[in-house]
């Protein structure tokens, strides 16, 4: 087989560990029951799997069990959210939410402004970051919710989640979070961050894709989205993908034993690389802030240098430049051109995120590799301008 390049894309998506795919397989086949037969052992079996599954779900939340409602994604969870939201409550039409969010909340947002909500846009700062007090002072009378991504996906920059639950709480205004990035990088209790609705997603913990859930907490009202059976306590109809929630619980049970210790190991070598690149190679900036980060993620913009030729030129190396559900478009990332950045910039911005395969080994030949494309890239670069 070909040599495969070094993945430093894990925001994209993650291997699914192979600690998760042991306890999957024997979902698939011999214990293949349908979670809501209850007439017998394969139903039986399976619903107590998912039911064990939905503890280890909740733990890493701080969450109740039955607040957990299994989707198929973060993109299904944040679809429930906030469409759910705006039909269970009729009288109240606008909504909060950021520039930087992912395509998962804005997409959605245009789909509500299109049904008559009114949707407010923060812009963040240079640093990527939104106040507490700009959303106290956009929340209306007749605000429903506010939506604010917990960690972002192109930058990592982590946004103050607590202090804006605690002023949408005081203001009784629903509180939603997309921790699709965060959920098992950082500590997340749900209670105390005064959080009504949040999503994440499996495949960004080590599990499969397509699998994911909401949080919804006790007597938040929510309109039901998908029709059917009746399953998740009337909440999600749709036989149960059994294998994929038991993945999921098995990955954010491993997320939650080895959050510090990973944390600490991830940060160090994510620290070494940016450190490094940072000081050999000149003309490099961080986009967004350095302090309030997730620490596997580093968000590099290359300056004097054409951004399409680098990445193609970054054969070795399997990054991103924006958000990887939005690499076929050739759009600048809108997440680094509401942090101010030219288009120029933009395009020339790489992001490396690191994970639970990273190796130090992997880390030193991709500082190697970063530096002599770029300064051949930047070679050609100045010749042919
Ligand atoms: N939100 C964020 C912040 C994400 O990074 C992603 C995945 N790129 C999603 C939502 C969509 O998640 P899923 O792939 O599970 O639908």
């Amino acid at each position: 087989m070909m040599n495969r390049p070094i993945y430093l894309d894990y925001n994209a998506t993650t291997p699914v560990d192979p600690r998760v795919l042991e306890t999957m397989l024997p979902w698939f086949s011999e214990q293949f029951g349908n979670a809501a037969s209850r007439t017998h052992l394969f139903g039986w079996e399976a619903a107590e799997a998912v039911e064990n599954a939905r503890r280890q779900v909740a733990q890493i939340l701080g969450a109740q069990e039955k607040e957990i409602v299994f989707t198929s994604g973060a993109t299904e969870s944040n679809n429930l959210a906030l469409l759910g939201s705006f039909e269970a409550s009729p009288s109240k039409k606008h909504f909060i939410t950021v520039q930087t969010e992912h395509k998962a909340i804005l997409d959605v947002c245009q789909y509500l402004e299109k049904q008559g909500a009114e949707v407010t846009y923060l812009k963040p700062d240079a640093q990527g970051l939104i106040t507490p007090q700009q959303v106290q002072e956009t929340i209306r009378e007749d605000t429903l919710l506010v939506s604010v991504m917990w960690a972002n996906n192109e930058t990592g920059v982590i946004q103050p989640i607590r202090e804006i639950g605690q002023i949408c709480r005081n203001a009784g205004v629903l509180f939603h979070t997309d921790a699709t990035q965060a959920v098992g990088k950082l500590p997340i209790y749900v209670e105390a961050d005064f959080i009504d609705l949040l999503s994440l997603s499996a495949h960004k913990l080590y599990g499969p894709k397509g699998a994911g859930a909401l949080y919804v907490r006790r007597k938040t009202p929510l309109a039901i989205q998908m029709h059917g059976g009746g399953h998740e306590r009337g909440r999600r109809s749709g036989t149960l993908n059994v294998p994929g929630i038991i993945g999921l619980g098995k990955a954010c049970e491993l997320s939650y034993q080895a959050f510090h210790t990973e944390i600490k190991r991830l940060a160090d070598l994510r620290d070494y690389l940016e450190r490094t690149i940072l000081e050999f190679i000149p003309n490099v900036q961080v986009n967004g802030s350095v302090i309030h980060r997730l620490p596997h993620v580093s968000n590099l913009a290359f300056g004097a240098i054409d951004g399409e030729a680098l990445l193609l030129n970054l054969t070795k190396i399997a990054v991103s430049n924006g958000s990887a559900c939005t690499s076929a478009s050739v759009h600048p990332s809108h997440v680094l051109k509401a942090l101010g950045l030219s288009d120029e910039l933009a395009h020339a911005s790489v992001r490396f995120s690191l994970g639970r395969f990273t190796t130090a080994e992997e880390i030193t030949l991709a500082i190697q590799y970063v530096t002599d494309t770029v300064a051949t890239t930047r070679a050609t670069f100045i010749s042919l301008s």
